[in-house]
């Protein structure tokens, strides 16, 4: 064994390498300048055990080297944009792309992707037509709000909405106005998105009202002046002001604008066409509660519970529609045919609420039964178990779930999963983090999440298909990548 070390190996040649008749194939493949990179991806690899003097000649063989550089190339000629399996308990995660399009809709947005379509052609009339207004008269049937825009995701609709309303184009008068805001309601959304902030990119000035907890309608009416353009409500979409707190009603700020000539905003974050407490879930501010609360625009994301591909939707007066839809900055965040195709299927749905449950994917998910979760959990803790081995316990337990995107920040769902731990007897007991890492390694990578020095899989996202997949994947965990 020292003998065979004695002989420092050398990495050979490249260009002999590649000469090889076992790099033919590869080169005609992926091309010649590909293999070589490829390749000395591959020998930088190996050089550490160069120098270390334990490069085996093995390792350095044409055909060996060539097993890896087809390795190599293969995944890279992978998408990097992969489906994973979401056991976070988050239903709408931000990071993991939100809201999961329903089948029928996958089908919308597929035809409309292989077609030319009439996106901004009037079938009519055979000249140009708006992109808006296929799916406006929709929008409006299911908020109640007289006129509608989309425009790329909510970020870009509060944007858009004040740049209009109080920003750099505003009506005659009220460029760079103040907008009125209540402490409380200054809101930072995941990904730096911060109230204050797009206030100053949207050109206009924030004036800050009332206290961090409380809020009252008087303090709106104090701030009232001359350079006031618009009052605006943020729903508090990823906290919640408990305990001594007050807020003003969207109805009496309304009023107030009004009374004052201004025009009211609300930005409801996620928002809702339907009230969830139909289905026993926590309630969420609809839409149509904002219109008809007097609300002039409202703006709501298309992915959170709505259930839809990223978009953000402005709804509202007329006039100030058709104003936001003047704004130059409304060509700059506008939709592609992708998103509308979406968006028109997704919304149809919501014309037959009482099959909602069943063709809404997200839907779906919020209201999956804890006892069918629970049989889940049953039948899946012994294939992880057998596939882990005994340095592991593994064991089927009620959790809870969050909707996540900021909806309904303090309710959960009542959950059920799989808590993996290392065995009280295992030593040196394994490691947890490494556990998760190697389940994000896997072909369909598993995305759990640590909690108390275990690994939590909520199972609530892990549909028929996925469950299929995971199974199909666990044999690689007895392998022992972990
Ligand atoms: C989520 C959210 C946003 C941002 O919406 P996106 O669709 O993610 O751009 C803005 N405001 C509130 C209150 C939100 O909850």
């Amino acid at each position: 064994m020292t003998e065979a070390r004695a002989v420092a190996l050398r990495l050979p040649s490249l260009d002999r390498v590649l000469s090889h008749v076992a790099f033919d194939t590869l080169k005609t493949q992926h091309g010649h300048a590909a293999v070589v990179e490829a390749l000395r991806g591959v020998f930088d690899a190996l050089r550490p055990a160069m120098l270390d003097k334990t490069l085996s000649a093995e390792l350095i063989e044409p055909t060996a080297l060539a097993q890896r550089v087809q390795a190599a190339l293969k995944q890279r000629s992978q998408s990097r944009l992969r489906c994973v399996i979401n056991l976070t308990g988050t239903v709408l995660h931000t990071n993991l792309g939100r809201a999961l399009l329903p089948p029928s809709v996958v089908q919308a947005v597929a035809q409309a992707a292989a077609c030319p379509v009439n996106l901004e052609y009037d079938l009519d009339e055979g000249g140009r037509g708006d992109r808006d207004d296929l799916i406006a008269s929709l929008i409006c049937q299911l908020t109640g709000a007289e006129a509608a825009t989309v425009v790329n995701n909510n970020a870009a609709a509060v944007l858009l909405a004040l740049s209009t309303l109080a920003g750099v184009d505003a009506p005659q008068g009220k460029v760079g106005g103040q907008v009125i805001v209540s402490r409380g309601e200054l809101v930072e959304i995941g990904g730096a998105f911060r109230i204050p902030d797009i206030m100053r990119r949207a050109g206009c000035e924030l004036l800050e009202v009332g206290t961090t907890n409380r809020t009252h309608a008087r303090d709106y009416s104090a701030a009232l002046g001359d350079r006031t353009a618009a009052l605006l409500k943020v729903h508090t979409s990823n906290y919640a002001i408990e305990g001594f707190s007050a807020s003003a009603t969207e109805a009496e700020v309304a009023r107030i604008a009004h009374a004052h000539g201004v025009p009211m905003m609300v930005d409801l974050g996620s928002g809702t066409l339907v009230d969830m407490r139909r289905w026993g879930l926590p309630a969420e501010p609809t839409v149509r509660q904002s219109i008809e609360a007097g609300a002039d625009v409202v703006t709501f994301s298309g992915d959170k519970l709505l259930g839809g591909p990223q978009a953000g939707l402005i709804v509202g007066k007329r006039q100030w529609i058709e104003r936001i839809q003047r704004n130059p900055l409304k060509r700059a965040l506008r939709v592609g045919k992708l998103t509308l195709a979406a968006l028109e299927a997704t919304l149809r749905l919501y014309l037959h609420p009482e099959r909602l449950t069943q063709e809404l994917t997200t839907l779906a998910l919020f209201t999956r039964s804890p006892s069918e979760m629970a049989e889940q959990a049953a039948r899946l803790q012994g294939a992880w178990a057998a596939a882990l081995g005994s340095r592991w316990s593994v064991r089927a337990q009620a959790m809870h779930s969050q909707i996540g995107s900021g909806a309904l920040p303090v309710e959960s769902l009542p959950s059920f999963g799989l808590v993996i731990e290392p065995s009280a007897d295992a030593s040196p007991a394994p490691s947890v983090q490494a556990l998760a890492a190697a389940l994000r390694q896997w072909p369909t990578p598993v995305i759990g999440r640590i909690r108390h020095g275990a690994l939590w899989l909520d199972l609530r996202c892990l549909r028929a298909q996925d469950e299929a997949t995971l199974l199909a994947q666990l044999p690689a965990l007895a392998a022992g990548a972990a």
